[in-house]
């Protein structure tokens, strides 16, 4: 899945016997690839959209696996645009119930971060690997905020840890991990989350989202 039309744009591109499903106000393509059966979907930005899109995803196309694909905005400075990304974890970087004695990011009956599925980053890893294609990893931190502000993104890295952020990944990480559906994140950075953010999220999009999606049927042509 992805969360803009940009990002499933490539993956359409690559797939075939597309037959198109709406529900709940998105369309769902279920398509084949090299004998795979695939359900692309276009969830709309931010964390419910993600999460409506992920729970039909599991709960009425039965999907097995669930892989996000998309560009994400980096905190650390060792990221550069266009470089990828594989989230070990997730978290919710605009949870706030600390009020209550509640570290940022945690919901009571929730986890503060979710572990991506070890078997789908092995593959992503193996990938990377034999393509002599570098894919960072680390920590990637959710919300509801398109972040532009070099302050906000350092807060985020030193409270969870966080070396990138988006708008989707942790609430489909959430979605997978309550129903109990391996899935894994992969992102391309758009942009540095700073001033520029807005400017070169325009820029790159197009060809940070391909170059993620690329990197995803990579891993698909393993599982054919
Ligand atoms: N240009 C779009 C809005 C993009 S929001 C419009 O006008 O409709 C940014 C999207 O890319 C989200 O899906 C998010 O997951 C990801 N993203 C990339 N850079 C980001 C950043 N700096 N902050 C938050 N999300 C970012």
């Amino acid at each position: 899945m992805g969360a803009m039309a940009e990002e499933i744009a490539p993956m359409l591109d690559r797939v075939e016997g597309v037959v198109e499903c709406n529900l709940a106000g998105n369309v769902y393509y279920e398509c084949k690839y090299k004998g795979l059966s695939l359900v692309i979907a276009y969830s709309k930005i931010g964390k419910v959209n993600a999460a409506l899109s992920a729970s039909i995803l599991l709960n009425h196309f039965s999907c097995e696996a669930l892989i996000f694909s998309g560009v994400a905005g980096a905190i650390s400075p060792e990221l550069k645009i266009r470089d990828l990304l594989l989230a070990t974890k997730l978290c919710q970087h605009d949870v706030d119930i600390t009020a209550f004695s509640h570290p940022f990011g945690f919901i009571p009956g929730g986890q503060l971060f979710y572990e991506s599925d070890d078997k789908l980053n092995q593959i992503a890893r193996h990938v990377a690997k034999k393509q002599g294609i570098v894919l960072k990893e680390g920590i990637i931190a959710t919300g509801d905020q398109f972040v532009a502000s070099t302050e906000r993104k350092q807060w985020i890295g030193e409270e969870f840890g966080a070396i990138a952020l988006e708008m989707e990944g942790g609430s489909v990480a959430a979605v997978a991990a309550a129903l109990n559906r391996p899935f894994c994140v992969l992102r391309a950075i758009s942009d540095a989350a700073d001033t520029d953010a807005s400017f070169n999220f325009d820029t790159f999009l197009h060809e940070s989202a391909k170059e993620s999606a690329d990197f995803l049927f990579l891993m698909l042509d393993t599982l054919v």
